[in-house]
């Protein structure tokens, strides 16, 4: 695990704090009043440093290290409150992250009498923001363009400023922001501090260190230009045609998705938006050619989630503060490698872990190893989910939301009424028709559906693939009650399973775990041992429901083959053979506990 995400939660191990760093009380106060409990690695390694005096810093660093506080804090303990001279600017890509700091910067100083300090950004009323500019602001947080604008119009003079700080100075340049930082920062005294940060270091960032800092102190947090260990990488192959199907049973395939969708231009992001919404999803797209208005509402909504999937093109993806992003979609990639890292990089965020996908042609996955190779970590081929897989998913997800729906009070006054209507139907057959209700969206479009996948993206892991052979061509796929919502991922559900059972880890694969519920495979002689042994353990004092998956497309390799034992009658459509009424009840197996395990 990458220093940055090792350091969120580990006050217990190392008692570094915001004061031992060298802050003063009414910062840690602010830090302390925001739960912070410990510094972050970016911000244990900065904030002595720039406190220690005027240095010029490269930082090499994602968003989600905590590198906002890593410059602000020790900023606000340097700055003069007291006067209104402007004695800082910030300069980031976008309006919203422009408007993130400023909030950021707020909260950190927030007992510091008299800051006042204003954001300055495309898009939005000029003699508003002068307005406040006149009052006096000491730090001035700014997109490039406006900032020079302010600068040619008189309303801001840097002149005197001691502090000059480059947020993803990496994409300000990428978005053709050069000669503006270059104006600005040679129109400010050269013996100002200059502090750069990055989440990569191309030939261009390195031409502005070069050219205006001083012996800058380097740090960097986690390997340069390598993705986390937080997010797995994973790729579906598919033809040209089917990109946005299969982008929806990506989505139908992860009922708690909440999720970035990258195109790569404007009009492929709405495109994509407008179908999904058409679709019922709740979509939004967020690119240039939206007004401001529109692009807060839409963010607002996402950050609410309301939204459950915000489609995006690369810049205006760069502002979107939000931790939790189950999943990042590249709806298609991009050219640049190094956009890949800045995407994926939006998941996986803040100690969790994410899932970063993409959606690939043939011809597309020579891209996939370059972006392998840069980040250093491989990509898993998976197989599009089957319109079955899907339908068993979305089926297993609802009986969980029922179950766990709290009782709402005020339907008791329809109680009576309700239950005369559904007088003489039994316990099983409500639930095959509550089920069936709410399941015609998802069976009707799948029912008949075909398989998207590409001949050659065989939808295996390249780990499968070398365990296919070595087991028997047939294997047992499992649903088990214990998902994300248990604080669990892919590798710590197989923690817990080899754990519980003792076996070795490549006994267990094809782990997916989803919101509320998980899937996994092992060999079929397995079978009964492991639906006795889960069934009878417990997970954090709760215990712990194991079934087989009814889903036929099981088989590693199998491509879509049907297994044999779930033909015809074992179909979960089969009305006898409901999702609950199965054979074989609950905790009730057969199977005889393994010896010697
Ligand atoms: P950033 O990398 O600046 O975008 O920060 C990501 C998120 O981490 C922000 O929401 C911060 O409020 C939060 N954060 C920053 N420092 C800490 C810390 N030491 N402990 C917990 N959360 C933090």
């Amino acid at each position: 695990m990458p220093l940055i995400y090792a350091n969120w939660h580990r006050q217990s191990i190392d008692m570094t704090t915001f004061k031992a760093l060298g802050l003063e009380e009414p910062f840690v106060n602010a830090t302390l009043d925001l739960g912070f409990e410990t510094p972050t690695e970016i911000q244990e390694k900065t904030i002595p440093v720039l406190l220690s005096g005027e240095t010029d810093l490269i930082a090499l660093a994602q968003t989600g290290t905590g590198k906002t506080a890593a410059f602000g804090l020790p900023l606000l303990q340097s700055i003069a409150v007291e006067s209104r001279i402007t004695q800082a600017v910030i300069l980031s890509p976008t309006r919203e992250l422009c408007m993130q700091i400023t909030q950021e910067i707020k909260q950190y100083g927030k007992y510091l009498k008299g800051l006042n300090a204003v954001a300055v950004y495309g898009g939005a009323s000029i003699s508003e923001q002068a307005k406040q500019l006149k009052k006096g602001a000491q730090i001035i947080i700014a997109t490039p363009g406006r900032l020079k604008d302010l600068m040619s119009r008189g309303y801001i003079d840097l002149g005197k400023i001691s502090f000059c700080i480059l947020d993803e100075a990496d994409e300000m340049l990428n978005m053709g922001f050069y000669p503006e930082i270059k104006e600005i920062l040679s129109k400010s005294p050269n013996d100002k501090a200059t502090w750069l940060f990055s989440a990569t270091m191309p030939k261009e960032v390195s031409r502005i260190a070069m050219k205006f800092m001083n012996d800058p102190f380097e740090i960097s947090v986690g390997e340069k230009n390598t993705s986390t260990d937080s997010v797995r990488h994973e790729y579906y192959t598919i033809g040209g045609r089917d990109r946005y199907p299969a982008l929806k049973r990506l989505v139908d395939a992860n009922p708690g998705i909440f999720s970035l969708i990258f195109c790569r231009t404007k009009r492929d992001t709405q495109r994509i938006a407008e179908k999904l919404i058409e679709d019922g999803y709740n979509a939004g797209a967020i690119h240039g050619d939206l007004s401001q208005n529109q692009r807060d509402l839409v963010m607002n909504a996402f950050r609410k989630k309301q939204l459950q999937l915000l489609v995006a093109t690369d810049v205006a993806a760069r502002g979107i503060d939000v931790d939790d992003i189950t999943h990042v979609i590249n709806y298609q990639l991009s050219d640049e490698i190094e956009t890949y890292t800045h995407r994926s990089g939006r998941t996986g965020r803040a100690g969790r872990s994410g899932i970063s996908m993409v959606i690939a042609t043939r011809s597309e996955l020579r891209k996939i190893h370059a972006i392998e190779k840069k980040i250093k970590q491989e990509f898993v081929n998976k197989k599009i989910p089957t319109g079955l897989e899907i339908c068993e998913i979305q089926l297993y997800h609802l009986a969980n939301k029922v179950k766990e729906t709290a009782i709402d009070q005020d339907i008791e006054g329809y109680l009576p009424a309700i239950n005369d209507v559904l007088e003489g139907i039994t316990r099983e057959e409500l639930i095959n028709k509550m089920m069936s209700v709410e399941f015609k969206r998802f069976h009707n479009y799948y029912s008949k559906s075909k398989d998207l996948n590409s001949p050659s993206g065989n939808g295996e892991s390249r780990q499968a693939k070398s365990r296919s052979k070595s087991y028997a061509p047939d294997t047992i796929r499992y649903f088990i009650t214990l998902g994300e919502r248990d604080g669990l991922d892919w590798k710590s559900l197989k923690d817990f399973v080899t754990g519980v059972l003792k076996l070795q880890g490549e006994e267990i694969f094809r782990i997916d775990v989803k919101e509320s519920f998980s899937f996994f495979n092992t060999a079929p002689d397995l079978q009964d041992f492991v639906l006795s042994t889960l069934s009878a353990s417990e997970f954090k004092g709760r215990p712990i429901s194991i079934e087989i998956s009814r889903n036929p497309e099981i088989a590693p390799g199998g491509g879509g083959r049907r297994r044999k034992k779930s033909r015809g009658k074992s179909s979960k459509f089969n009305k006898r053979d409901n999702f609950y009424g199965g054979k074989r009840k609950k905790g009730k197996s057969s199977g005889k506990r393994r010896k010697n395990r």
